[in-house]
């Protein structure tokens, strides 16, 4: 249930709707709005009566929400949500290109692509330190030696960190080394997991898994909010289909869908969503026509050497052609691409 407030309604008012919320066993969330606020109501001991609400002091409406995933549904919330990263902002009109290789491999190479992506204006740095890999046999990441060249990266460039977090023992430790926890295909499932997170107040980039529906997307983003983590941005990164040529399919459809059901800021992994190179920027471009809040892209420096994902990685030169080309189409679709401020992407130099 959403209990709206009147938009002159006293934070006392606001107080006395959560109180009784509790009494009643469920737990109100406080959900902060341009005209006034609203109290989404969560819990697991079955429906409630509108009418306990509607005659206190400040309540306008009580009304139900149909969605299972409620918190994070534009019904509890019309406003887009914007997460502050530092100085930076993630969703809204912004568009956001997160971008750095697979894995992290070594000090040499992080480094070296954070500079190149902090050279093009670039403003959050990608790279896996704890890599859930589908085979045991292969490179499993560096661990915490990644994290540590992770931080020292962003520590010389600015450019903020997101890298991914497998389990609960080491969220503590990954949350030191970044600013935006990645959940994997893999992990989307892992309640456990999202219930921890969902404590922190860390940005969670949550990715879809394999074969998950998009309401099953919802529901885990909902176990972070329910929580009180609402730093959340959704990530289409393919399903798995009969088609074999592409690593994945990239369900395009999922991103205006998800805009429609939820507030939440959603971005596009196109190297994951299709396995290939050569499709990263046509599919990273619709994307953005599609109405996607940024993309999150596999460079590498020399991606024939890469130790996992080189197939699906950008060399240098062409993510910066990527980049101009979103710069140029970022108006078209309503936003500005987010660089460092007064950079000017240029395909050539
Ligand atoms: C990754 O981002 O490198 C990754 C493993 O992604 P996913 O969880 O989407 O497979
Ligand atoms: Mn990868």
């Amino acid at each position: 249930m959403l209990i709206v407030m009147k938009s002159e309604a006293a934070q006392n008012d606001v107080e006395r709707v959560k109180e009784k919320v509790r009494s009643l066993g469920f737990v109100p969330h406080e959900i902060p709005g341009a005209q006034r606020v609203a109290i989404g109501i969560t819990g697991n001991k079955g429906g409630l009566d509108p009418n306990l609400f509607l005659s206190m002091n400040g309540v306008q409406d009580a009304v139900s929400v149909s969605k299972p995933f409620k918190l994070v549904s534009r019904e509890v919330k019309q406003e887009d949500t914007v997460i502050d990263v530092g100085a930076d902002r993630i969703g809204g009109r912004e568009l956001t290109v997160i971008a750095g290789p697979c894995s992290v491999e070594s000090r040499q190479q992080i480094l070296e692509t954070a500079e190149i992506l902090r050279d093009m204006g670039v403003r959050f740095l990608r790279g896996g330190a704890f890599k859930p890999r589908t085979s045991p046999y292969a490179f499993q990441g560096l661990k915490i030696e990644g994290l540590e060249f992770l931080k020292e990266a962003a520590e010389r460039t600015g450019l903020h960190v997101v890298t991914e977090v497998k389990d609960t023992e080491t969220i503590a430790a990954v949350s030191e080394c970044s600013d935006i926890l990645q959940v994997g295909a893999r992990n989307m499932y892992n309640f456990s997991l999202l219930e921890r997170l969902g404590e922190l107040r860390k940005p969670v980039l949550l990715k879809r898994s394999f074969a998950a529906t998009v309401e099953e997307l919802l529901m885990a983003a909902e176990y972070l909010a329910s929580r009180g983590n609402y730093n959340i941005i959704l990530c289409e990164r393919g399903i798995r289909t009969y088609e074999t040529y592409t690593r994945n399919t990239l369900d395009l459809n999922a991103v205006p869908l998800l805009k429609s059901l939820s507030h939440l800021p959603v971005f596009v992994d196109p190297s994951h969503g299709t396995g290939r190179w050569d499709l990263i920027t046509p599919m990273a471009l619709a994307a953005v026509v599609a109405g996607a809040d940024g993309v999150i892209v596999e460079v590498h420096p020399d991606p024939a050497a890469a130790l996992s994902d080189g197939f699906q990685s950008l060399r240098p030169d062409k993510f910066r052609t990527l980049l101009a080309r979103l710069q140029e189409l970022a108006p078209f679709a309503g936003r500005q691409l987010t660089l460092a401020p007064s950079f000017k992407i240029s395909a050539t130099n």
